[in-house]
């Protein structure tokens, strides 16, 4: 069974083809600045193997529908193609990011659960437009090839909701369905059940907290193998410190920067989203550059990763505290993967609470493995495992369609 994921962003089409009897990646890729004069195309044929080729080309790309028109003869073409036509796929998994309230699972997808998409738009207005071309676009251009919406939000479903309701009028709730969603669903349920795995026991008797760590950062609380809690809230600038969005903040802070700098909730909210997080408290986002900063004794790098770290710290201190008893933190993404610092920092305190890493593990190079890092005495085991979103689309996409 050969599946296509489609990552449909508002200026960009990223793409992987699995095939999921095979259990490999066929071809990948991403197509950029749609909608620019210089539209940008990577593809790799092959990716991780050592046939691997990479193809790259700027072209004019107007819109989703020729991006997708682009991925189609990539994948299907003589010299970067690896089948001979799209009758060969059989799905195409989405990557849609709100599902709001109606959406809890991976959904096939009709005129229904395109208008159910649509309907969110208002959660998400950055986001679900450009996830719903690519669904029109994959509708018109392969037909008979079903669609599967794979929602960012639905791992987030099951959290009760003394865990999602904000303590703000009901009738907000009510009226604009104002309360907590959560986001990067897809990673957080892969590195939970990878976390079974290495527990070696089922899902549903695994009760840990992920900690995805990327250029956005989210954590989620899995008690059972279900989603109990998580850091981002009603849109994804909640929660955890990140490359350019603040995460928590006092909520008062929108009026107190309206009334003393004149800004605008528009701007407030650019501030927020853009501005803020690693790259507002020193004024670079990505956490490499940071710890060049810090070898060079940069003390405004040295307290922004301090205050990445502390947050995750008091996160998994709160999860630890709700789930009572936390069988592994499993750190991923970006980050979570490759940075022992960050892993090392956050959890420096947490000793008292059963939480131990060992040094030397922790040193490791993950490059795309999972390890244990805690040490012997931990009562908490600590896991980096690589997360794998368009892997989980694919999964999902492959279990709808059977
Ligand atoms: P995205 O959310 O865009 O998918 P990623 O998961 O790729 O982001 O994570 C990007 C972050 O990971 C950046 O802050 C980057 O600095 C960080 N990162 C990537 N590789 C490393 C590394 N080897 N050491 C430390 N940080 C890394």
């Amino acid at each position: 069974m050969i599946i296509l994921v489609l990552n449909s962003g508002s200026s960009s089409v990223k793409y992987q083809l699995l095939d999921m009897n095979k259990n490999t990646l066929m071809a990948s890729g991403l197509v950029e600045r749609i909608g620019d004069k210089a539209g940008e195309t990577t593809h790799r044929r092959m990716p991780g193997t050592p046939q691997e080729q990479v193809f790259s080309r700027e072209q004019n790309i107007p819109d989703h529908s020729t991006a997708l028109d682009l991925v189609v003869k990539l994948v299907t073409g003589e010299q970067t193609g690896v089948i001979k036509d799209i009758s060969s796929i059989s799905g195409v998994g989405h990557r849609i990011v709100h599902g709001g309230e109606a959406f809890s699972a991976p959904t096939l997808v009709d005129q229904a659960v395109v208008q159910g998409i649509r309907d969110q738009i208002p959660l998400a207005p950055l986001h679900n437009p450009g996830g719903l071309a690519g669904i029109e676009t994959a509708q018109r251009l392969m037909p008979g090839i079903p669609n599967v919406a794979v929602f960012d939000t639905a791992f987030h479903q099951t959290m009760p909701a003394e865990a999602y309701r904000y303590a703000i009028p009901a009738g907000l709730y009510k009226e604009l369905k104002v309360r907590r969603y959560g986001f990067h669903g897809t990673s957080h349920l892969y590195v939970a059940k990878q976390c079974a795995r290495v527990l070696n026991q089922e899902l549903e008797n695994t009760t840990c907290i992920t900690v995805h760590l990327g250029n956005g950062c989210s954590m989620a609380a899995v008690k059972n193998g279900r989603c109990v809690d998580t850091s981002m809230g009603l849109t994804p600038l909640a929660g955890l410190v990140m490359g350019t969005r603040s995460g928590d903040v006092d909520p008062a802070l929108h009026s107190f920067l309206a009334d003393n700098k004149g800004l605008s909730i528009r701007e407030i909210d650019s501030l927020l989203n853009k501005q803020s997080g690693l790259k507002g408290l020193c004024g670079d986002s990505d956490m490499r550059d940071i710890h060049h900063r810090i070898a060079s004794g940069d003390k405004e790098a040295e307290l922004a990763l301090k205050i990445f770290c502390r947050r995750v710290t008091q996160y998994i201190g709160q999860y630890m505290a709700i789930l009572e008893s936390t069988q592994a933190i499993c750190f991923t993404a970006g980050i979570g993967e490759n940075d022992s610092k960050v892993r090392q920092l956050s959890c420096a305190t947490l000793s008292g609470i059963g939480v131990k890493l060992d040094p030397e593990r922790n040193r490791q190079r993950a490059a795309g493995q999972t390890l244990e890092i805690s040490s012997r005495e931990s009562q908490v085991k600590v896991l980096v495992i690589p997360t794998n979103e368009e892997l989980e689309i694919a999964i999902q996409t492959a279990q709808v369609l059977s």
